[in-house]
């Protein structure tokens, strides 16, 4: 049936028809813009407000989002006491079984008192009896109690791997960080297909309340999980027409075998309207914050530390490699400029031999210097970036790499100018996945207290039709489905967001507190 959408500032991304008075929509698919209302339609009142292409948020971690949001929260612990604490409190309004392992997430050292990291004492103290395990909250690192070193078989174990810290007598202290995290997950409690289900519907439900109709989700490798079995998840949600919203699947399958057999049996692109596959995702650095992304230079103050590529030169090469002879898109995390510019030059030096346009991606680009954006743009690889953490990283940038550098990071603007296609992120459950805090913070790059008073290096500050294209086109872009989301234009999805406010009115940092009443999907309304 025709419906017509009005009574609405309606914006359309589409820079050749940017404003229009209504949108006719049938079957799930727009059919006209400004239709002469006065022909009887169905009619959507939207009293006012504000509707845009539904928003997209290029790079998250379902999968982990919808497991953590029934775990501990340790975001707000000041102090190594404030996490034992919420660990009790967690544990006692809990009815915990035998086997039960207690996961948490979210602490920072560097809000902590001590500034130190917990360790397994402290864990100790919240219970001796069950297993705990608390991430970090850039989830490069975690501690884990004795019990859960006990059940790994890591317990005063005389173990030759830095990654796992180790206490004065020389045994594991509890906290692992990168790839070593997994010799404790491995000995935890197995996902099964089910759960995961579980936790793609409960992290949907969360997504369309923060406005989002389109994901792309990095959710294959995860220590207790198969990608095998995480696919199937998605699979049996969309074939049984129970995905709420659009979904991506970002691909990361960590080495040659993974990849081939993914190759073998399964297919990127289009597997239904909700659901598409590819790219393959490389993780390839940590983070700035626990000073474990990969540097050309050292770290501020710290002359031998560089951080660390997780990704060798010659794997990486192997896998992009592969890739493109398959037509794989690639999506690579990498943080630190020396990451980003293996990179660009595995795919600089490929690009005689593989000419199809697969437009590689980079999420996040934090410490891409302009030089480096301009090779991303002459080699024609996109990014996938995060404007929340502007506000969450702006006051140790300078602390981590000096004032040189930090002037040459989280260049939003300049990757805008230069045209490389870039899409915004939550990298939930790093963020929240709610993308008008992301829009406010490309806009205004101001933090929560609305701090620095005028934003953190201002000259990077984009305009507000930039920072919702970031979050509407752009994505669908960097997915392949711009000619299907991301704009209101005839013969596209009916998809979208439906604001409190009118963005283009409200002050810089009033956006923050642009509501999203609800969301469309195909033409219906999400709630
Ligand atoms: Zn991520």
């Amino acid at each position: 049936m025709l419906k017509l959408l009005c009574n609405a500032d309606i914006y359309t991304m589409d820079r050749s028809n940017p404003i229009v008075e209504n949108v006719l929509v049938e079957n799930g698919k727009i059919v006209a813009l400004n239709v002469d209302n006065k022909i009887e339609y169905q009619k959507v009142d939207l009293e006012g407000k504000t509707l845009i292409p539904g928003l997209c948020d290029s790079h998250l971690h379902t999968v982990m989002y919808g497991s953590e949001l029934d775990k501990i929260d340790l975001s707000a612990a000041k102090s190594i006491a404030d996490l034992i604490e919420l660990g009790k409190n967690h544990i006692e309004d809990k009815d915990l079984k035998k086997d039960d392992w207690i996961f948490g997430w979210g602490w920072n050292q560097e809000n902590f008192e001590e500034d130190s990291l917990p360790t397994a004492k402290d864990l100790d103290e919240i219970s001796k009896n069950y297993p705990i395990v608390l991430k970090r909250e850039c989830r490069h690192v975690l501690t884990a109690n004795t019990a859960a070193l006990k059940a790994a078989g890591l317990y005063k174990k005389n173990i030759a791997n830095k990654r796992v810290y180790k206490d004065e007598k020389g045994n594991p202290n509890g906290v692992l960080c990168e790839d070593a995290q997994k010799l404790i997950l491995d000995a935890a409690p197995k996902t099964t297909v089910e759960d995961i289900k579980n936790y793609i519907i409960d992290a949907s439900k969360k997504y369309l309340e923060y406005g989002l109709t389109f994901v792309q989700s990095d959710d294959l490798a995860d220590s207790s999980i198969s990608f095998h079995k995480t696919l199937q998840a998605y699979f049996e949600l969309a074939d049984s027409g129970k995905l709420p919203l659009r979904y991506n699947l970002q691909l990361r399958l960590t080495n040659e075998k993974d990849l081939k057999e993914f190759i073998a049996n399964y297919k990127t692109g289009n597997y239904n309207d909700y659901l598409t596959l590819g790219p393959l995702k490389i993780w390839a650095d940590g983070s700035l914050g626990a000073r474990t992304a990969a540097l050309r230079e050292s770290y501020n103050n710290l002359d031998s530390a560089y951080g660390e590529l997780l990704c060798s030169r010659e794997k990486m090469e192997n896998l992009v490699k592969i890739a493109c002879e398959n037509k794989m898109q690639v999506a690579c995390h990498a943080i630190g400029d020396r990451t980003i510019e293996q990179f660009v030059e595995i795919v600089e030096s490929m690009q005689e031999e593989y000419t199809d346009n697969l437009r590689h991606r980079i999420i996040h680009s934090q410490l891409a210097d302009y030089q480096l954006l301009k090779r991303m743009k002459a080699t024609g690889i996109n990014t996938d970036i995060q404007p929340a953490f502007t506000a969450s990283d702006w006051e140790i940038v300078e602390n981590r790499i000096g004032k040189d550098r930090e002037q040459q990071s989280y260049l939003w603007k300049d990757m805008i100018d230069l045209g490389i296609n870039t899409a915004g992120s939550s990298d939930s459950p790093i963020e929240k996945p709610d993308p008008i805090w992301g829009i406010s913070c490309l806009v205004s790059r101001k933090d929560e207290l609305l701090k620095p008073e005028f934003g953190w290096l201002p000259n990077q500050k984009v305009t507000v039709q930039d920072a919702l294209e970031i979050y509407t086109k752009n994505g669908a872009y960097n997915a392949f489905v711009e000619d299907k989301f991301g704009q209101i234009k005839p013969g596209y999805k009916a998809d979208f967001s439906i604001l409190s406010q009118n963005p283009f009115y409200v002050k810089e940092d009033k956006l923050r507190e642009i509501e999203v009443c609800n969301t469309i999907i195909d033409g219906n309304l999400s709630k």
